[in-house]
Order: C-alpha cells, then sequence, then structure tokens
C-alpha cells in the first residue's frame, strides 16, 4: 500500500445545544488515507460525514482524538501555521452556487487562492488560471464570466479548479455532485479519477450514494450515529459488506441489471436522536438480526479480514470473515 497521508485517530466532537444538552456529533472515528488513493464516506444525514470533514479539513479542531498529516500532528495547529497548512487539504462543496462570492469574476474566484498564498505576479496568475480551467475543461473564454451565469456543472468544475489551485495532497469532496444531473455527474466523477491519476491526489469523497462512492473508493467507511460501523476495499463491497445496516444500505440501490422480481429493501424506523442514543449498538432499534446483547452492549470495531473491520456482535465472538 502507498503512503500514508492522512490519518485520525479518535476523531470526536461534541456541541453544546441551546437545551444544555451535549450532542456528540462524531465519535472516536479513526481514518486512513493513503497517497493517490480514494476513501469514500456513506451514510445517511446526522451520520457525522460532515463533522468528520470539517475536522479533517481543519476548520473544527476534535473535542478528542489526533490529526497527522505525513505523521506530523496538526491537530492543534494555530494562527500562521493552521492557514499554510490549510492549503495542503483542500474542499469541493456540495452547493456550488454558494460556494462563489458573486461579484467575483471567474478568473478571480479561481486566483484567490493563488493570491492569498503565493506571491505570483500577474501574469503567472493569469497563466496559472489558464492551466486550471483547461484542466477541468472549461473555456479560457470563461474567465470573464461570473459564476451565476454558469450551468450547475460548470460551477462545480470551476470549484474544483479552485480547490486545486495551490495543488494539495488531498481533496476533500463533500457531496460534490449530488445535486447535478446524471450525465453531468458521471463527467465529473470521470475528471475528478482524471485529475487524480495524473496528480497522485489523494481523495475523501464522501456521498449518499452507495453505488456512486463505490465505483470510485479504494476503501470505504460505512458510518451510522457518528460512528463507523464498518470499514473495507471499495471492490468488495458488494461481496463482503457484513454489517446489518451496510447490508440495507446496499439493497435499497436502484441499478439497471437488478432483479426486478426481489423488493428494494428499507430501512424501518427513523435514525435515533444524537442526543438520546440507545444503550448498546447505536443500530439495535433499526436492525432485523439484534440480540438482547445488542441493546445492553456497544460492539467495537473488530478486524475481520484484510482491511475489513465491522462493529457488529454477529462478528465479535471469534473473528470470522464475512460470507
Ligand atoms: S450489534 Fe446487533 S443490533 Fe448492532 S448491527 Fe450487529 S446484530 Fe444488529
Amino acid at each position: 500500500m502507498s503512503e500514508i497521508i492522512l490519518e485520525g485517530r479518535g476523531l470526536t466532537r461534541r456541541y453544546k445545544t441551546d437545551t444544555g444538552q451535549t450532542l456528540t456529533a462524531c465519535r472516536g472515528v479513526d481514518l486512513t488515507l493513503h497517497k493517490g488513493k480514494t476513501l469514500g464516506i456513506v451514510g445517511e444525514s446526522g451520520c457525522g460525514k460532515s463533522t468528520l470533514l470539517r475536522m479533517v479539513t481543519q476548520l473544527e479542531q476534535p473535542d478528542e482524538g489526533r490529526l497527522f498529516y505525513f505523521g506530523k500532528d496538526i491537530t492543534s495547529l494555530k494562527g500562521e501555521e493552521l492557514r499554510k497548512n490549510r492549503r495542503h487539504i483542500q474542499m469541493v462543496f456540495q452547493d456550488s452556487s454558494a460556494a462563489f462570492f458573486p461579484r467575483m469574476k471567474v478568473s478571480e474566484a479561481v486566483s484567490e487562492p493563488l493570491r492569498n498564498f503565493k506571491r505570483l505576479s500577474q501574469r503567472e496568475v493569469d497563466r496559472q488560471v489558464s492551466k486550471l480551467l483547461e484542466l477541468v475543461e472549461l473555456p479560457e473564454s470563461f474567465s470573464e464570466r461570473y459564476p451565476h451565469s454558469m450551468s450547475g456543472g460548470q460551477r462545480q468544475r470551476l470549484g474544483i479548479a479552485r480547490a486545486l489551485a495551490l495543488n494539495p495532497d488531498v481533496l476533500v469532496c463533500d457531496e460534490a455532485t449530488s445535486a447535478l444531473d446524471v450525465s453531468v455527474q458521471q463527467r465529473i466523477i470521470q475528471l475528478l479519477a482524471e485529475i487524480q491519476r495524473e496528480r497522485k491526489l489523494s481523495m475523501i469523497f464522501v456521498c449518499h450514494d452507495l453505488a456512486l462512492v463505490q465505483s470510485m473508493s479504494h476503501q470505504i467507511m460505512v458510518m451510522y450515529l457518528g460512528g463507523v460501523v464498518e470499514s473495507l476495499p471499495g471492490n468488495q463491497m458488494w461481496e463482503r459488506a457484513c454489517h446489518p445496516y451496510s447490508k440495507a444500505l446496499l439493497g435499497s440501490i436502484f441499478a439497471v441489471d437488478m432483479d426486478f422480481d426481489k423488493p428494494l429493501s428499507r430501512l424501518e424506523g427513523d435514525v435515533p436522536s444524537p442526543l438520546d442514543l440507545p444503550k448498546g449498538c447505536p443500530f439495535h432499534t433499526r436492525c432485523a438480526q439484534c440480540m438482547d446483547r445488542c441493546q445492553q452492549e456497544r460492539p467495537a470495531l473488530r478486524t475481520i479480514g484484510p482491511d475489513h473491520q465491522v462493529a457488529c456482535h454477529l462478528y465479535s465472538n471469534e473473528v470470522k470473515e464475512c460470507i
């Protein structure tokens, strides 16, 4: 496996609510991102994906746990050191229409990070902007346009160009293609894959669409109620995912080659409130395989195969590989 670029250990984030309660949005999450690879993160709304991304991109500090970049502890960086480090981990946001200041032209939006971090002549800035627009397949003539006059797909390319302006090691895509039409989404995904190959870029790809995440991730983490319930290689998702929640997510995917005699599975019940987490396994209120033990004891994340961990009592007595 290639070099580790980013590593999180026990990342935990809590928030105080107006009523004085504590909401644990992310609980003891470990993650490992290798050079040139993609880590996919899936889970329903409220599972902690966005909070985890805010810690990884250093927009927020964890209450517990450590974050390492090339082995260096960057958890508590502050001031100028923090600002400088942020250039290595850049983000593409879901809402491309809100990501740009409406009165900034495309050239200004793309060059803003360059002007903030590098002392470049105007000529060099213009040259870099042209290169970035070419990279994301936008015509150079767009540099004089305003983002609001562009389509959603074009704006998302612009978001990618801006995120790549500082040549980061890690690109974090937070539901970056969710708001796009399927055909546009497909081209953006291809573009990201091409850029990743060319630049040996590491990516964290967050999406609620498991089929899409699976198609481009080397490793997938499935999150539920702030914690990781399963982590496994992306190409083994269909055959080897074994946590009941992962299986439910897989069973709810619609595909053209699916068996139409088989109904799509649907998860019954709502996700419990993170303010009032159930005792034991967080998934037990919705799990068809729930046992007595599940209501009392939270299962730990255990290794059950190469690069495969699962947090479920069905796999905790003896270390067994899922079938
Ligand atoms: S620990 Fe129990 S409730 Fe939780 S997923 Fe496994 S079987 Fe279901």
